[in-house]
Protein backbone atom coordinates (compact mmCIF):
# COMPACT_ATOMS: atom_id res chain seq x y z
CA UNK A 1 0.00 0.00 0.00
CA UNK A 2 1.31 3.61 -0.84
CA UNK A 3 2.14 6.11 2.12
CA UNK A 4 -0.74 8.74 2.60
CA UNK A 5 0.57 12.12 1.54
CA UNK A 6 0.41 15.21 3.38
CA UNK A 7 0.24 18.65 1.90
CA UNK A 8 1.19 20.96 4.47
CA UNK A 9 1.11 24.74 3.90
CA UNK A 10 3.58 27.36 4.59
CA UNK A 11 7.30 26.58 5.92
CA UNK A 12 7.82 28.35 8.85
CA UNK A 13 7.40 26.28 12.31
CA UNK A 14 4.15 25.26 12.59
CA UNK A 15 4.67 23.72 8.39
CA UNK A 16 7.85 22.19 10.04
CA UNK A 17 6.19 20.69 12.92
CA UNK A 18 3.44 18.98 11.01
CA UNK A 19 5.99 17.74 8.05
CA UNK A 20 8.52 15.80 10.64
CA UNK A 21 6.36 14.56 12.60
CA UNK A 22 4.18 12.96 9.62
CA UNK A 23 7.19 12.09 8.32
CA UNK A 24 7.70 10.09 11.62
CA UNK A 25 4.72 8.46 11.70
CA UNK A 26 5.08 7.20 8.32
CA UNK A 27 3.37 9.80 6.06
CA UNK A 28 4.71 11.48 2.83
CA UNK A 29 4.60 15.11 3.42
CA UNK A 30 5.75 18.18 1.81
CA UNK A 31 6.20 21.77 2.70
CA UNK A 32 5.18 24.31 0.22
CA UNK A 33 5.82 27.67 1.14
CA UNK A 34 5.16 30.61 -0.38
CA UNK A 35 8.63 32.53 0.51
CA UNK A 36 12.35 32.13 -1.65
CA UNK A 37 15.38 31.32 0.86
CA UNK A 38 16.02 31.11 4.18
CA UNK A 39 13.17 32.49 6.97
CA UNK A 40 15.77 32.00 9.92
CA UNK A 41 16.81 35.72 9.90
CA UNK A 42 12.91 35.99 10.17
CA UNK A 43 12.06 36.24 13.83
CA UNK A 44 13.56 37.21 17.62
CA UNK A 45 13.24 36.25 21.16
CA UNK A 46 10.47 33.44 22.01
CA UNK A 47 8.94 32.68 25.41
CA UNK A 48 9.03 29.14 25.46
CA UNK A 49 7.95 25.68 27.22
CA UNK A 50 9.95 22.50 27.86
CA UNK A 51 7.10 21.09 25.69
CA UNK A 52 8.37 22.39 22.57
CA UNK A 53 11.69 21.14 22.99
CA UNK A 54 10.18 18.07 23.89
CA UNK A 55 8.61 17.46 20.47
CA UNK A 56 11.88 18.75 18.66
CA UNK A 57 13.57 15.74 20.20
CA UNK A 58 10.74 13.48 18.91
CA UNK A 59 11.52 14.66 15.80
CA UNK A 60 15.28 14.52 15.85
CA UNK A 61 15.83 17.94 15.59
CA UNK A 62 18.98 19.68 18.01
CA UNK A 63 18.25 21.70 20.94
CA UNK A 64 21.97 21.61 22.00
CA UNK A 65 23.05 21.27 25.92
CA UNK A 66 23.80 23.55 28.55
CA UNK A 67 26.49 22.33 30.23
CA UNK A 68 28.44 22.81 26.66
CA UNK A 69 26.60 26.14 26.52
CA UNK A 70 25.04 25.77 23.22
CA UNK A 71 21.00 25.27 24.87
CA UNK A 72 18.91 26.69 22.63
CA UNK A 73 16.65 27.67 25.79
CA UNK A 74 18.06 30.32 28.27
CA UNK A 75 16.64 30.20 31.69
CA UNK A 76 14.81 33.03 33.30
CA UNK A 77 15.55 33.67 37.41
CA UNK A 78 12.48 35.80 38.08
CA UNK A 79 10.44 38.73 37.20
CA UNK A 80 10.88 42.33 38.27
CA UNK A 81 8.74 45.08 37.52
CA UNK A 82 10.83 48.38 37.76
CA UNK A 83 10.01 52.16 38.08
CA UNK A 84 10.59 55.19 35.61
CA UNK A 85 13.62 55.14 38.04
CA UNK A 86 15.03 51.49 38.09
CA UNK A 87 13.74 50.80 41.60
CA UNK A 88 12.95 47.41 41.78
CA UNK A 89 9.12 47.85 42.85
CA UNK A 90 7.72 43.70 42.72
CA UNK A 91 10.02 40.89 42.04
CA UNK A 92 8.75 37.19 41.94
CA UNK A 93 10.94 34.46 41.75
CA UNK A 94 8.99 32.64 39.13
CA UNK A 95 11.05 31.06 36.79
CA UNK A 96 10.76 30.60 32.85
CA UNK A 97 12.73 29.50 29.53
CA UNK A 98 12.90 32.02 26.46
CA UNK A 99 14.68 30.81 23.40
CA UNK A 100 14.58 32.53 19.70
CA UNK A 101 13.38 31.90 16.54
CA UNK A 102 16.60 30.97 14.69
CA UNK A 103 17.48 28.69 17.39
CA UNK A 104 13.86 26.88 16.81
CA UNK A 105 13.95 27.05 12.64
CA UNK A 106 17.20 25.90 12.03
CA UNK A 107 17.07 22.21 13.54
CA UNK A 108 13.54 22.00 12.25
CA UNK A 109 14.59 23.18 8.40
CA UNK A 110 17.62 20.96 8.96
CA UNK A 111 15.61 17.87 10.48
CA UNK A 112 13.17 18.32 6.73
CA UNK A 113 14.92 16.68 3.76
CA UNK A 114 15.03 19.29 1.23
CA UNK A 115 13.25 17.53 -1.29
CA UNK A 116 10.36 17.88 0.95
CA UNK A 117 10.64 21.55 1.16
CA UNK A 118 9.49 23.49 -1.55
CA UNK A 119 10.29 27.45 -1.42
CA UNK A 120 8.51 30.16 -3.68
CA UNK A 121 5.37 28.18 -3.78
CA UNK A 122 2.23 30.00 -3.25
CA UNK A 123 -0.92 28.58 -2.32
CA UNK A 124 -4.21 30.39 -4.33
CA UNK A 125 -6.61 27.83 -3.37
CA UNK A 126 -7.42 23.90 -2.56
CA UNK A 127 -10.40 21.91 -4.20
CA UNK A 128 -11.76 18.68 -2.07
CA UNK A 129 -13.29 15.70 -3.58
CA UNK A 130 -14.47 12.62 -1.16
CA UNK A 131 -11.12 11.48 0.36
CA UNK A 132 -8.82 13.75 -1.84
CA UNK A 133 -7.38 17.32 -1.82
CA UNK A 134 -5.55 19.48 -4.07
CA UNK A 135 -3.67 22.61 -3.92
CA UNK A 136 -3.68 24.84 -6.21
CA UNK A 137 -0.33 27.43 -6.61
CA UNK A 138 -0.12 30.87 -8.03
CA UNK A 139 2.12 29.53 -10.82
CA UNK A 140 -0.35 27.49 -11.89
CA UNK A 141 0.78 23.68 -10.85
CA UNK A 142 -1.30 21.49 -8.81
CA UNK A 143 -0.94 18.76 -6.07
CA UNK A 144 -2.64 15.93 -4.85
CA UNK A 145 -3.15 14.34 -1.34
CA UNK A 146 -4.75 13.02 1.36
CA UNK A 147 -4.96 15.61 3.38
CA UNK A 148 -4.00 19.37 3.76
CA UNK A 149 -2.49 20.86 6.20
CA UNK A 150 -3.18 24.66 6.94
CA UNK A 151 -0.09 26.27 8.65
CA UNK A 152 -0.22 29.19 6.09
CA UNK A 153 0.00 31.64 9.75
CA UNK A 154 -1.84 34.50 10.84
CA UNK A 155 -3.16 35.43 7.31
CA UNK A 156 -4.22 32.30 6.46
CA UNK A 157 -5.05 31.55 3.25
CA UNK A 158 -6.13 27.69 3.77
CA UNK A 159 -8.58 29.11 6.84
CA UNK A 160 -10.11 31.81 4.87
CA UNK A 161 -11.10 29.39 2.23
CA UNK A 162 -12.30 26.89 4.32
CA UNK A 163 -13.34 28.85 7.41
CA UNK A 164 -14.56 31.84 6.16
CA UNK A 165 -16.57 33.17 9.25
CA UNK A 166 -13.17 32.61 11.22
CA UNK A 167 -11.35 36.22 11.07
CA UNK A 168 -8.43 37.34 13.54
CA UNK A 169 -9.64 40.06 15.42
CA UNK A 170 -7.05 43.27 15.92
CA UNK A 171 -6.53 43.89 19.78
CA UNK A 172 -6.14 47.75 19.83
CA UNK A 173 -2.43 47.75 19.97
CA UNK A 174 0.83 46.86 18.24
CA UNK A 175 4.30 45.19 19.79
CA UNK A 176 7.24 46.97 18.89
CA UNK A 177 10.26 44.28 19.17
CA UNK A 178 14.07 45.63 19.90
CA UNK A 179 16.89 42.72 20.17
CA UNK A 180 20.18 43.67 21.87
CA UNK A 181 23.65 41.87 22.62
CA UNK A 182 26.17 42.44 25.33
CA UNK A 183 27.22 45.58 23.21
CA UNK A 184 24.18 47.17 22.63
CA UNK A 185 23.53 48.30 26.18
CA UNK A 186 25.46 49.27 29.10
CA UNK A 187 27.73 46.90 31.05
CA UNK A 188 25.89 47.92 34.20
CA UNK A 189 22.29 46.47 32.59
CA UNK A 190 23.99 42.79 31.53
CA UNK A 191 23.24 40.83 34.64
CA UNK A 192 19.73 41.84 35.03
CA UNK A 193 18.71 42.21 31.38
CA UNK A 194 20.57 38.28 30.67
CA UNK A 195 18.75 36.77 33.58
CA UNK A 196 15.72 38.03 33.99
CA UNK A 197 12.15 39.52 32.73
CA UNK A 198 12.31 43.11 33.24
CA UNK A 199 8.77 44.96 33.02
CA UNK A 200 7.32 48.02 33.22
CA UNK A 201 3.90 49.28 32.89
CA UNK A 202 3.20 52.91 31.59
CA UNK A 203 -0.23 54.13 31.60
CA UNK A 204 -1.92 52.32 28.96
CA UNK A 205 1.10 50.26 28.09
CA UNK A 206 3.04 47.49 28.74
CA UNK A 207 7.09 46.71 28.24
CA UNK A 208 9.06 43.65 29.45
CA UNK A 209 12.57 42.41 28.33
CA UNK A 210 13.58 38.35 28.11
CA UNK A 211 16.88 37.01 27.45
CA UNK A 212 17.47 34.95 24.40
CA UNK A 213 20.03 32.16 23.70
CA UNK A 214 23.16 33.47 22.21
CA UNK A 215 23.18 32.99 18.04
CA UNK A 216 24.01 29.54 16.69
CA UNK A 217 26.19 31.24 14.14
CA UNK A 218 29.09 29.38 15.16
CA UNK A 219 31.88 32.39 15.65
CA UNK A 220 30.00 33.07 18.77
CA UNK A 221 30.87 36.89 18.89
CA UNK A 222 27.93 37.28 21.32
CA UNK A 223 27.74 34.96 24.39
CA UNK A 224 24.16 36.89 25.41
CA UNK A 225 21.08 37.89 23.65
CA UNK A 226 17.84 39.63 24.82
CA UNK A 227 14.73 41.16 23.36
CA UNK A 228 12.72 43.91 24.43
CA UNK A 229 8.68 44.05 23.27
CA UNK A 230 6.78 47.10 23.70
CA UNK A 231 3.09 47.04 23.75
CA UNK A 232 1.36 50.05 22.26
CA UNK A 233 -2.14 51.11 21.72
CA UNK A 234 -2.63 51.88 17.65
CA UNK A 235 -5.54 52.77 15.88
CA UNK A 236 -5.96 50.47 13.11
CA UNK A 237 -7.74 52.19 10.72
CA UNK A 238 -5.73 55.66 11.00
CA UNK A 239 -2.42 55.28 12.79
CA UNK A 240 -1.48 51.83 11.47
CA UNK A 241 -1.39 52.36 7.77
CA UNK A 242 1.09 55.64 8.61
CA UNK A 243 3.20 53.43 10.65
CA UNK A 244 3.62 50.95 7.90
CA UNK A 245 4.23 54.12 5.49
CA UNK A 246 7.89 53.98 4.81
CA UNK A 247 10.04 57.04 3.96
CA UNK A 248 9.41 57.50 -0.17
CA UNK A 249 5.73 57.29 1.27
CA UNK A 250 4.96 53.93 -0.04
CA UNK A 251 2.16 52.36 2.39
CA UNK A 252 2.74 48.65 3.15
CA UNK A 253 -0.60 47.63 4.67
CA UNK A 254 -0.80 46.28 8.19
CA UNK A 255 2.56 45.13 8.58
CA UNK A 256 6.06 47.00 7.29
CA UNK A 257 9.39 45.16 6.76
CA UNK A 258 11.85 46.08 9.48
CA UNK A 259 14.68 47.94 7.30
CA UNK A 260 11.97 50.02 6.20
CA UNK A 261 10.92 51.69 9.44
CA UNK A 262 10.86 55.34 9.21
CA UNK A 263 14.16 56.75 10.87
CA UNK A 264 11.86 59.82 12.38
CA UNK A 265 9.42 56.86 14.13
CA UNK A 266 12.51 55.41 15.49
CA UNK A 267 13.92 58.47 17.17
CA UNK A 268 10.35 59.28 18.40
CA UNK A 269 10.64 55.98 20.14
CA UNK A 270 13.39 56.62 21.92
CA UNK A 271 12.61 59.53 23.26
CA UNK A 272 9.49 58.40 24.34
CA UNK A 273 11.40 55.03 25.67
CA UNK A 274 13.43 57.79 27.78
CA UNK A 275 10.39 59.56 29.69
CA UNK A 276 8.07 56.37 30.06
CA UNK A 277 9.50 53.25 30.50
CA UNK A 278 12.44 51.63 32.99
CA UNK A 279 15.56 52.55 32.24
CA UNK A 280 16.27 49.40 31.64
CA UNK A 281 13.67 48.93 29.28
CA UNK A 282 14.68 52.32 27.29
CA UNK A 283 18.22 51.15 26.96
CA UNK A 284 16.96 48.25 24.69
CA UNK A 285 15.14 51.00 22.55
CA UNK A 286 18.27 53.05 22.32
CA UNK A 287 20.56 50.28 21.33
CA UNK A 288 18.76 47.80 18.91
CA UNK A 289 20.28 48.15 15.78
CA UNK A 290 16.34 47.42 13.87
CA UNK A 291 12.95 47.98 15.67
CA UNK A 292 10.44 44.91 14.45
CA UNK A 293 6.63 46.13 14.35
CA UNK A 294 4.24 43.66 14.24
CA UNK A 295 -0.14 44.41 14.74
CA UNK A 296 -1.25 42.20 17.26
CA UNK A 297 -4.96 40.17 16.92
CA UNK A 298 -6.05 36.78 17.91
CA UNK A 299 -8.79 34.37 17.40
CA UNK A 300 -10.08 30.78 19.43
CA UNK A 301 -11.22 29.00 16.30
CA UNK A 302 -13.67 26.77 17.15
CA UNK A 303 -12.99 24.30 14.58
CA UNK A 304 -9.71 23.43 13.01
CA UNK A 305 -11.01 20.93 10.68
CA UNK A 306 -13.07 20.79 7.36
CA UNK A 307 -13.36 17.96 5.17
CA UNK A 308 -9.56 16.47 4.77
CA UNK A 309 -8.58 19.83 5.68
CA UNK A 310 -6.51 20.58 8.64
CA UNK A 311 -5.32 23.71 10.47
CA UNK A 312 -2.40 24.09 12.87
CA UNK A 313 -0.04 27.10 14.57
CA UNK A 314 -1.50 30.64 13.98
CA UNK A 315 -3.61 29.14 10.86
CA UNK A 316 -5.49 27.43 13.22
CA UNK A 317 -5.94 30.34 16.22
CA UNK A 318 -3.97 32.87 16.83
CA UNK A 319 -3.16 33.72 20.76
CA UNK A 320 -1.47 37.39 21.78
CA UNK A 321 2.37 37.38 22.58
CA UNK A 322 2.00 38.03 25.97
CA UNK A 323 1.16 33.89 26.65
CA UNK A 324 4.40 33.39 24.36
CA UNK A 325 3.51 30.28 23.68
CA UNK A 326 2.38 30.74 19.76
CA UNK A 327 5.32 28.54 18.73
CA UNK A 328 4.15 25.63 21.58
CA UNK A 329 1.10 25.68 20.27
CA UNK A 330 1.74 25.39 16.61
CA UNK A 331 4.33 22.32 17.75
CA UNK A 332 1.80 20.77 20.21
CA UNK A 333 -1.36 21.17 17.80
CA UNK A 334 0.63 19.52 15.00
CA UNK A 335 1.94 16.71 17.62
CA UNK A 336 -1.97 16.09 18.59
CA UNK A 337 -2.36 15.56 14.43
CA UNK A 338 -0.06 13.33 13.87
CA UNK A 339 -0.75 11.17 17.20
CA UNK A 340 -4.37 11.08 15.99
CA UNK A 341 -3.40 9.86 12.55
CA UNK A 342 -1.23 7.46 14.39
CA UNK A 343 -3.90 5.95 16.33
CA UNK A 344 -6.72 5.42 13.96
CA UNK A 345 -6.33 3.69 10.60
CA UNK A 346 -9.32 5.91 9.42
CA UNK A 347 -7.89 9.33 8.58
CA UNK A 348 -11.74 10.68 9.40
CA UNK A 349 -11.64 9.44 12.54
CA UNK A 350 -8.50 10.73 13.50
CA UNK A 351 -9.30 14.54 11.75
CA UNK A 352 -12.72 14.25 14.01
CA UNK A 353 -10.83 13.51 17.33
CA UNK A 354 -8.34 16.45 16.09
CA UNK A 355 -10.97 18.99 15.98
CA UNK A 356 -12.53 17.69 19.40
CA UNK A 357 -9.76 18.06 21.26
CA UNK A 358 -7.59 21.20 19.84
CA UNK A 359 -9.63 24.24 19.96
CA UNK A 360 -10.69 24.34 23.89
CA UNK A 361 -6.69 24.50 24.00
CA UNK A 362 -6.48 27.38 21.81
CA UNK A 363 -9.21 29.31 23.42
CA UNK A 364 -7.66 28.72 26.79
CA UNK A 365 -4.68 30.28 25.34
CA UNK A 366 -6.38 33.38 24.09
CA UNK A 367 -8.15 33.91 26.92
CA UNK A 368 -4.79 34.18 29.07
CA UNK A 369 -3.80 36.39 26.28
CA UNK A 370 -6.62 39.00 26.50
CA UNK A 371 -6.40 38.50 30.53
CA UNK A 372 -2.57 40.09 30.31
CA UNK A 373 -3.39 42.51 28.01
CA UNK A 374 -6.31 44.45 29.52
CA UNK A 375 -4.20 47.11 30.66
CA UNK A 376 -3.52 48.22 26.92
CA UNK A 377 -4.98 51.03 25.69
CA UNK A 378 -5.70 54.72 25.80
CA UNK A 379 -8.24 54.95 28.12
CA UNK A 380 -7.16 52.36 30.53
CA UNK A 381 -6.50 53.25 34.14
CA UNK A 382 -2.39 52.63 35.11
CA UNK A 383 -1.28 49.33 36.54
CA UNK A 384 -1.07 50.48 40.36
CA UNK A 385 2.63 49.36 41.23
CA UNK A 386 2.33 47.91 44.22
CA UNK A 387 3.96 44.43 45.30
CA UNK A 388 1.22 43.27 47.52
CA UNK A 389 0.05 39.48 46.33
CA UNK A 390 -3.56 39.14 44.87
CA UNK A 391 -2.90 42.44 42.88
CA UNK A 392 -2.87 43.07 39.37
CA UNK A 393 0.89 43.92 39.34
CA UNK A 394 1.59 40.23 41.19
CA UNK A 395 -0.69 38.51 38.98
CA UNK A 396 0.68 39.73 35.56
CA UNK A 397 4.21 39.14 36.87
CA UNK A 398 3.24 35.56 37.95
CA UNK A 399 0.47 35.00 35.38
CA UNK A 400 2.86 36.31 32.32
CA UNK A 401 3.05 33.33 29.72
CA UNK A 402 0.80 30.04 29.85
CA UNK A 403 2.13 29.13 33.06
CA UNK A 404 -0.92 26.62 34.40
CA UNK A 405 -2.71 26.99 30.83
CA UNK A 406 -0.81 24.03 29.06
CA UNK A 407 -1.15 21.70 31.88
CA UNK A 408 -4.98 22.69 32.38
CA UNK A 409 -5.81 25.00 35.07
CA UNK A 410 -4.90 28.38 34.86
CA UNK A 411 -2.58 29.28 37.71
CA UNK A 412 -3.36 32.54 38.83
CA UNK A 413 -4.20 34.19 41.99
CA UNK A 414 -7.87 33.97 42.82
CA UNK A 415 -8.15 38.28 42.74
CA UNK A 416 -6.49 37.83 38.94
CA UNK A 417 -8.38 35.60 37.56
CA UNK A 418 -9.82 37.06 33.91
C1 LIG B 1 5.23 40.37 18.71
C2 LIG B 1 5.10 38.88 18.74
C3 LIG B 1 5.77 38.17 19.73
C4 LIG B 1 5.64 36.77 19.80
N1 LIG B 1 6.30 36.12 20.78
C5 LIG B 1 6.18 34.78 20.88
C6 LIG B 1 6.84 34.07 21.90
O1 LIG B 1 7.52 34.64 22.75
N2 LIG B 1 6.72 32.72 21.93
C7 LIG B 1 5.96 32.05 21.02
O2 LIG B 1 5.87 30.81 21.10
N3 LIG B 1 5.29 32.70 20.04
C8 LIG B 1 5.39 34.04 19.95
N4 LIG B 1 4.72 34.70 18.98
C9 LIG B 1 3.83 33.94 18.10
C10 LIG B 1 4.57 33.15 17.05
O3 LIG B 1 5.42 34.00 16.31
C11 LIG B 1 3.54 32.49 16.12
O4 LIG B 1 2.55 31.86 16.89
C12 LIG B 1 4.22 31.45 15.25
O5 LIG B 1 5.13 32.08 14.41
C13 LIG B 1 3.17 30.70 14.41
O6 LIG B 1 3.82 29.87 13.51
P1 LIG B 1 3.08 29.36 12.21
O7 LIG B 1 4.05 28.47 11.52
O8 LIG B 1 1.74 28.85 12.57
O9 LIG B 1 2.81 30.67 11.34
P2 LIG B 1 3.87 31.67 10.67
O10 LIG B 1 5.14 31.71 11.42
O11 LIG B 1 3.15 32.95 10.45
O12 LIG B 1 4.17 31.01 9.26
C14 LIG B 1 3.26 30.92 8.22
C15 LIG B 1 4.03 30.58 6.95
O13 LIG B 1 3.13 30.34 5.88
C16 LIG B 1 3.60 30.99 4.72
N5 LIG B 1 2.44 31.27 3.89
C17 LIG B 1 1.45 32.17 4.14
N6 LIG B 1 0.54 32.13 3.15
C18 LIG B 1 0.95 31.19 2.27
C19 LIG B 1 0.41 30.69 1.06
N7 LIG B 1 -0.75 31.17 0.55
N8 LIG B 1 1.08 29.71 0.40
C20 LIG B 1 2.25 29.19 0.90
N9 LIG B 1 2.80 29.65 2.05
C21 LIG B 1 2.15 30.63 2.73
C22 LIG B 1 4.31 32.24 5.24
O14 LIG B 1 5.24 32.75 4.32
C23 LIG B 1 4.96 31.71 6.50
O15 LIG B 1 6.25 31.20 6.26
C24 LIG B 1 4.83 36.08 18.86
C25 LIG B 1 4.15 36.78 17.86
C26 LIG B 1 4.27 38.17 17.81
C27 LIG B 1 3.51 38.92 16.75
Amino acid sequence: MSRPRALVIGGSLGGLFAANLLRTIGWDAVVFERARGDLAGRGAGLGARDELFEVMRRVGAGVGNAALGDAVGARVISRQCRDILGNIVHEVPQQAIATAWDRVYQPMREALPDEFYRSGMQLERHEASGDRVAAIFADGSREEGDLLIGADGLYSTVRAQAFPEEKPVYSGYVAWRFVVTEKDIPEALHDQAFSRMIFSFPRGELAFAIPMPPSDDGARQTKHRAQCVWFRPVDFATELPLLCTDAKGVRHGVSIPPPLIRSDLIAELREIAGATLAPHLAAFVRGAEQPILQPVFDLASKHMVRGRVALVGDSASVVRPHVATGVTKAALDAQALADALLANDDIDAALARYDRERPPFGARLVERGRWIGADIGRDKPAVELTPEPGKRLDALLRGYGAAGVIEGEPVLPARGRP
